[in-house]
């Protein structure tokens, strides 16, 4: 059984607090976020919020991770979320 309290961290968008919707990662530094937090924050920052690197265009936010294993663990350990 897997402990969510311990992998909690690793699938909480720190934005909204809430656990990753559509996620999104940052190219540079690789921090992940909700699509639409993330696309948020940007209209207004120019900056990652977690590590304060410099996001020069929103190019350089990867479209989705949908597909990726880190969404994937969201929704096979949070059924109900969705
Ligand atoms: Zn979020
Ligand atoms: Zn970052």
């Amino acid at each position: 059984k897997v402990n969510l309290t311990s992998i909690n961290k690793y699938i909480t968008c720190s934005l909204c607090g809430g656990y990753y919707i559509d996620a999104t990662a940052i190219v540079a530094c690789q921090h992940t976020f909700c699509r639409s937090c993330i696309l948020l924050y940007l209209q207004t920052s120019s900056y990652c919020p977690v590590c304060d690197r410099q996001v020069i265009v929103s190019s350089e936010i990867c479209t989705s991770l949908s597909d990726t294993t880190l969404q994937m663990l969201v929704y096979k350990l949070l059924p109900n979320i969705m």
